[in-house]
């Protein structure tokens, strides 16, 4: 079955405000799906809530078939998230940051650094780069160890919230390499302002606004829409 299903997904924050209206979509594996939308559409309240930060406020949701209100920590260790800003620690190494979260995901100490080994390999950031502190990596480097993060572990289901906002040209280029190959064997949910990004790496694209899906097909076919 599908590694990502939402069911009639809706959230109202405690402010009164509702986020989601409601949300039902199914993902398949091995591709990306752009989440595409305006600012307050509603994208990062729908990932809050998969990646278990909020409690949605009603429906269902199931990552690799778990259920995300009774099966949380089977959940967690099925998801991987790059937030929109990163979360590193200035001193920490690449690879110290890749094995606190091994260690946070439940990996076992004897396939530890095989796993952080791989993630590393994945955004090219293995080699001399392990031991380098967070604080001395440019912003696309920084926003690669952040990916690698996400990845540890081989989730099932990944979040990049705009994974390339702020970054050049040419690192974007080398970031949308990275996450083709990463789809492999997950599903990836990107969320982006820029159609471009989606056109070039997602199978499916979704269109959110005012907290609910408007429209969901081929990059090539919502652009033909819009
Ligand atoms: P985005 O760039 O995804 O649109 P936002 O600016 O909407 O990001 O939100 C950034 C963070 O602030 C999110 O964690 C979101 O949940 C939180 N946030 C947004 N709006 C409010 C609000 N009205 N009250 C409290 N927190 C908010
Ligand atoms: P997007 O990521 O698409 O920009 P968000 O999910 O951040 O959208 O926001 C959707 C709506 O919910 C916005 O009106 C935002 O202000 C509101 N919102 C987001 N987070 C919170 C929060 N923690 N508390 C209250 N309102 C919030």
């Amino acid at each position: 079955s599908n590694p990502l299903i939402i069911q009639n997904l809706k959230k109202t924050y405690p402010t009164g405000k509702t986020a989601l209206k409601t949300l039902t979509l199914a993902v398949e594996s091995d591709i990306v799906f752009g989440l595409l939308g305006p600012n307050g559409a509603g994208k990062s309240t729908t990932i809050s809530i998969l990646t278990g930060l909020y409690e949605a406020t009603k429906g269902k949701a199931y990552i690799a078939g778990y259920d995300l209100d009774t099966e949380r920590d089977d959940v967690w260790r099925s998801v991987g998230i790059c937030p929109q800003h990163d979360v590193l620690w200035d001193d920490l190494t690449c690879e110290e940051h890749l094995l606190f979260y091994a260690r946070l995901k439940g990996i076992p100490k004897s396939e530890e650094h095989a796993v952080v080994e791989e993630s590393l390999r994945t955004v090219a950031l293995n080699g001399p780069f392990k031991k380098r502190l967070s604080k001395g990596l440019s912003g696309g480097e920084k926003r690669r160890l952040s990916i690698a993060i996400a990845l540890v572990g081989k989730p099932k289901v990944v979040f990049l919230d705009e994974p390339t906002t702020g970054l050049d040209p040419e690192v974007r280029r080398l970031i949308w390499n990275i996450i083709q190959e990463a789809r492999i064997g997950k599903t990836i949910i990107l969320t982006s302002h820029s159609m471009e990004e989606t056109e070039v790496l997602a199978q499916r694209v979704g269109i959110m606004s005012q907290g609910t899906l408007r429209c969901v097909g081929t990059p090539a076919r919502l652009k033909s829409l819009y």
